[in-house]
């Protein structure tokens, strides 16, 4: 895999470098200002180095889920504000993707300058399925540049058209991020200092069980909270009231609890709430006692206790998704709780997850304390079950 820094020895002043950055942030619900720019940072030394070098970048990046077309909600308008401001440059947004106004702002690019795309899923050939769609953007993203950069990490796991097909274009390499978070899952996958232990936390069950039965085999102890843990609570016999269920994946739940035996820890307690909103009242019960008429939206003390105490003498630690809803005050404390002892632990901590990582500043926790925080959830997981990430595939040959 030739790096970033291979293409600015070989030399890159004057080149227009189309480099793909992973730079969806969040951002505020009603403002739609960025809640956290972690990820704008993140992309910053690879971007850097390649103006220094005297390149002409041309950045492509998404932002949330719009629906294949132009939606206002999701350009990337304050991102390019925000990266200019980082850069201390003007960054210019494209009105389009690879259209008109990107080649009339791409040729217009001195040495050293930064252009950024507008979001790249404002094209449904994106992330379509159907290879033609997706090469006639990749055709007209690669005619933009003369190489290609990928520093996405948080997009590795993607066949789309920025990510995938564009590599096949034109000459490739991959960012600085992308080689850093690459090293640090090679220490994961590549005989973990023991006890190891996987934490993982979030919304969605189903998009994380595959993740559990592959590492079920290989870690010593696999903490489970967030939204997630219920679908486990329920398969153990639990009511759990309101809260997040998917009751389609109780029975695979069910199985992974018999063969994992006591290496699945499930939570002690829960604080719920009647609604999710800052302002209802909340009590914490055991696990067996959840009301039918509410919904958990965190773990509780006893729980952040037991996980505690389980990190305890870990070596290796990997933690993806929050423990409660942390965007709200009530439900921090077990995100908090947890996050800490996966910081103290004696070894190598990696936190990995987009809301994970913003769940770490946001709460206000030092980042420095972790080994390493990763851009990309989806990506990091993927790569931990063993699957072939299209992304890294590509750049690799
Ligand atoms: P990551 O981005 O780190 O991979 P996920 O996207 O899987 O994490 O999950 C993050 C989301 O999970 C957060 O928005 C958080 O509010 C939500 N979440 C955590 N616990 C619960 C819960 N008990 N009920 C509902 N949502 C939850
Ligand atoms: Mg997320």
């Amino acid at each position: 895999m030739r790096s970033v820094d291979d293409l600015i020895a070989e030399g890159v002043s004057g080149r227009r470098v189309l480099l793909r950055a992973d730079l969806n942030v969040p951002l505020d619900k009603e403002t739609g200002a960025i809640t956290d720019d972690g990820r704008i940072r993140a992309s910053l030394p690879t971007l850097q180095a390649l103006r220094e070098a005297g390149a002409r970048v041309l950045v492509a990046a998404h932002l949330g889920r719009p629906k294949g077309q132009p939606d206002p909600r999701f350009s990337l308008a304050p991102v390019a504000a925000r990266l200019g401001e980082l850069l201390g440059t003007t960054v210019p947004l494209a009105a389009d993707v690879a259209g008109e106004d990107a080649r009339e702002k791409a040729a217009a690019l001195g040495d050293g300058d930064v252009l950024l795309l507008e979001n790249v899923r404002f094209e449904a050939a994106e992330t379509s399925k159907d290879d033609a769609e997706r090469a006639e953007l990749a055709d007209r993203l690669a005619a933009l540049a003369d190489v290609y950069v990928d520093d996405a990490f948080g997009a590795v796991h993607r066949a789309h058209a920025s990510v995938f097909d564009v590599a096949e274009r034109i000459p490739h390499h991959a960012g600085r991020l992308v080689a850093r978070e690459l090293d640090v899952l090679t220490r994961l996958t590549t005989e973990p200092d023991r006890p190891y232990v996987v934490v993982l936390g979030g919304s969605k069950v189903s998009d994380k069980l595959a993740v559990i039965e592959a590492l079920l085999p290989k870690v010593d102890r696999l903490l489970v909270g967030g939204g997630m843990c219920f679908t486990f609570l329920a398969a153990q016999g639990h009511g759990v009231g309101k809260s997040l269920l998917e009751a389609d994946q109780v029975e695979t739940c069910r199985r992974l609890l018999a063969e994992a035996g006591d290496r699945i820890v499930l939570p002690v307690d829960v604080v719920c709430a009647p609604e999710f909103s800052a302002d209802a009242p909340t009590t914490t019960v055991p696990v067996d006692a959840i009301p039918e008429d509410q919904m958990g939206l965190d773990v509780g003390p006893r729980t952040v206790e037991l996980f505690g105490a389980t990190l305890g003498d870990a070596r290796t630690v990997f933690w993806n998704g929050p423990m409660g809803v942390f965007e709200l005050a009530p439900f921090q404390d077990g995100t908090r709780g947890v996050a800490r002892a996966v910081s103290a632990v004696d070894g190598l901590s990696v936190v990995g997850g987009g809301d994970s990582a913003a769940a770490v500043r946001v709460l206000g926790l030092d980042e420095s304390a972790y080994g390493h925080i990763s851009t990309g959830g989806g990506a990091s997981l993927e790569y931990l079950e063993g699957r072939d990430l299209p992304g890294l595939a590509v750049l690799a040959d």
